[in-house]
């Protein structure tokens, strides 16, 4: 009798240094490899929709991943449910002795693999620290107790030796005879394809990216370039391909390293690591607070005095309010997926405190558009912004006006993307000084 394993990707969707990944090419004698998609709402009305650059850099990157796969002798199924009572179905079905999986942030992945521990006690369940520069058996504190600062997390954390990366599996397990992959790439939801996009997703696409970065001169100057607001060189890029797990962080640090011991190193080098840092503090944030991540209060024990707008979120959405930076930053995200860290906290703050909108519809709506959405990043970041996360200055309202002298002197990139064709009103009123409730309406005057 052959043991059957389970692989259930999520954002780990690559073959190198996947170490769940390897555990289970020694453990099992037949291996089925899933993605979940439960069916989305396509269109920008439903909470749930993803923008069409998510839906085209996920579905990149899934084709990579199983063309990957085939090539260790597996391949890729696509199932559109969700993964709770997809995975049920295929233990009764196929016997599954043990599942697999990358350590998640998610706390809705992390609620699913509760349930299937407490409903399965005879299966093994292996979730594997893989998504982090710093493993949590490498934590020297546990994960309920990190540090209340990030500054405080870095001081504890940056002694800690960073693993290399894992080389993929020679081979993997073959599928069960009797389990035939889906048509999954015909049944993709649809979506408008951009045919010039900034970011193609896979691990192959990200690798060429991690080692073109690396082959310019950029890493060298990147603390004083990596707040721009425009272009490919002034920052990384590399989000899109670490939020899907097309890299690892583990094999961005080894890069970084090469370069560090080949070309230079420098403040803007170690910078590159801080930021890392960053990413991988916001990772344990999320599982340390779990479903506080989106609670209005936050992690705080007050609610912040915002509220919800219809005709403000709408207006801040398509890049028409009264802030012509704001604008410009909105269309930039709406047409690209992408949009820099200076022009994320710059919209944030505007989202909270000049509309006075409560910020968790503004991380809702980042995590339909973003390429790179990461569930600890986006939610973590906004927390920050909004005042009720973790920032020991309380909260972070930026001066609009000065940003714009400061980033964009001579509005090059306001003109860019035209963020003064807008509207000076924020709320619409009728002659007799009433709000129009009617929000359509209002939202192109
Ligand atoms: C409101 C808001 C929402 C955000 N949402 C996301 C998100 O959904 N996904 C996401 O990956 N990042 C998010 N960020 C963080 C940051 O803006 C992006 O990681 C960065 O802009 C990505 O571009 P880059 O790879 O060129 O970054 P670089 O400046 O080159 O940084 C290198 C890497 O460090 C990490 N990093 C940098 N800054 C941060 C940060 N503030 N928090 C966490 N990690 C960081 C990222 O992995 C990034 O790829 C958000 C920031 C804000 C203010």
């Amino acid at each position: 009798m052959h043991k059957v394993g389970l692989f259930w990707f999520h954002t780990d969707l690559r073959v190198v240094d996947n170490p769940a990944l390897v555990q289970a090419s020694q453990e099992v004698d037949r291996l089925i490899c899933i993605y979940c998609l439960p069916p989305i709402s396509h269109g920008r009305k439903s909470p749930n929709s993803l923008s069409d650059h998510r839906l085209q850099f996920l579905q990149e990157s899934l084709i990579g991943l199983d063309s990957s796969l085939r090539t260790l002798g597996q391949q890729l199924d696509v199932i559109y449910a969700p993964a709770l009572e997809t995975i049920a179905q295929l233990i009764t079905r196929h016997d599954i002795g043990a599942i697999y999986g990358t350590s998640s942030a998610d706390y809705g992945v992390n609620e699913v693999w509760k349930l299937l521990r407490d409903r399965y006690p005879l299966i093994t369940f292996s979730q594997i620290s893989g998504g982090s520069l710093i493993s949590s058996l490498q934590l020297p504190f546990p994960v309920d107790e990190l540090p209340d600062s990030f500054s405080k997390f870095r001081r504890k954390v940056e002694p800690i030796e960073i693993s290399e990366p894992l080389i993929a599996p020679d081979s993997l397990p073959r599928r069960p005879a009797n389990a035939t992959a889906s048509e999954w790439l015909r049944l993709f939801p649809a979506f408008m394809p951009n045919p010039s996009p900034l970011f193609s997703g896979g691990e192959h696409n990200g690798i060429e990216h991690l080692q073109g970065y690396f082959a310019k001169d950029l890493a060298s100057s990147y603390k004083t370039t990596r707040n721009g607001l425009d272009g490919m060189d002034y920052s990384t890029k590399f989000s899109p391909w670490l939020a899907n797990g097309n890299l690892s962080p583990r094999t961005v640090m080894k890069a970084l390293k090469g370069y560090e011991q080949f070309v230079e190193k420098n403040d803007s080098t170690y910078w590159i690591y801080f930021e890392l840092l960053w990413r991988d503090y916001f990772q344990y944030y999320a599982l340390k607070y779990g479903v506080r991540l989106f609670s209005f209060s936050g992690i705080k024990q007050h609610k912040p005095g915002t509220s919800f707008y219809a005709e403000r979120y709408q207006k801040w959405c398509q890049g028409n309010t009264p802030y012509p930076i704001v604008n410009a930053c909105m269309k930039q995200l709406n047409s690209s997926g992408y949009l820099s860290n200076r022009g994320r906290q710059l919209v944030a703050s505007c989202f909270v405190h000049e509309l006075n909108l409560d910020w968790r519809y503004g991380a809702a709506y980042l995590e339909q558009q973003l390429i790179d959405y990461d569930v600890a990043s986006n939610w973590g970041n906004w927390q920050y912004l909004a005042g009720v996360g973790a920032d020991p200055r309380g909260h972070r309202q930026f001066d609009l006006a000065k940003q714009t002298k400061i980033y964009d002197p001579d509005n090059l990139f306001i003109h860019k993307w035209d963020g003064e064709n807008c509207s000076s009103v924020l709320d619409s009123v009728d002659a007799a000084d009433w709000p129009i409730l009617d929000t359509v309406t209002a939202a192109k005057i």
